[in-house]
């Protein structure tokens, strides 16, 4: 149903068929009211400056971001699921449009039980890029009603990723560019000495 409503993020502006009930009195042009959600699926072990950079650029595009942290049964991370999360939403606290969940199965199911179609992701260059068309096919083959959408990556954020990150650490090298300061402390209390393993 058309409203006059604020034009906002998500505010679509829609000509009407004068002809149905949704008759704008002064005028043919009104405004119907879509919020646009997106859900920004992945590892985060951790989360590094290149996550944040495009949490921090979707969360203004989007009038709601669900940040989706993985638990796949199948993958060895060097953070719990429960410290990823906690250090994820410390890490958004600020944002008042972006939440974190936890999710262990498909997250086209997750999308399913709550409604949701856009799915993000982030590309840093051409392999990035072949993985996650690859994936997306694979998601739209389960469920068509769902778009992923690709965002590059800033261009400082280019040759970052989190394996690299937490090789780094282990070598007790400087992460202090890859990652925010919450993060860098808790890659100390995980590699407080060398020889741990970093996988
Ligand atoms: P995965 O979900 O494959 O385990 P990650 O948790 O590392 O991957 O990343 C989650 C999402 O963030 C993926 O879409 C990934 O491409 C993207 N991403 C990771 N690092 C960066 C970066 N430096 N710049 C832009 N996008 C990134």
């Amino acid at each position: 149903m058309a409203n006059r409503l604020p034009k906002g993020k998500g505010t679509v502006l829609l000509r009407l068929d004068t002809s149905t009930e949704n008759i704008d009195p002064e005028g043919e042009l009104v405004y119907a009211s879509v919020m646009l959600k997106a859900v920004f699926p992945g590892s985060f072990d951790p989360p590094t400056l290149g996550h944040l950079n495009i949490i921090e650029r979707a969360s203004s595009l989007f009038d709601e971001l669900l940040v989706v942290v993985a638990e796949n049964p199948q993958k060895k991370y060097l953070f719990s699921v429960a410290e990823r999360v906690a250090l994820m939403r410390e890490l958004v606290r600020h944002k008042h449009n972006v939440t974190v969940f936890i999710w262990n199965s498909l997250i086209v199911e997750f999308m399913q039980t709550r409604d949701l179609r856009i799915i993000l992701r982030g590309v840093r260059g051409t392999d990035d890029f072949s993985y996650e068309f690859e994936l997306s096919m694979i998601n739209k083959a389960l469920d068509t009603t769902i778009e992923t959408i690709f965002m590059t990556t800033d261009p400082q954020y280019f040759v970052l990723r989190a394996s690299a990150v937490k090789e780094l650490a282990f070598f007790q090298g400087d992460v202090s560019g890859m990652v925010p300061p919450l993060v860098g402390e808790a890659l100390k209390r995980k590699y407080p000495l060398q020889g741990a393993d970093p996988s």
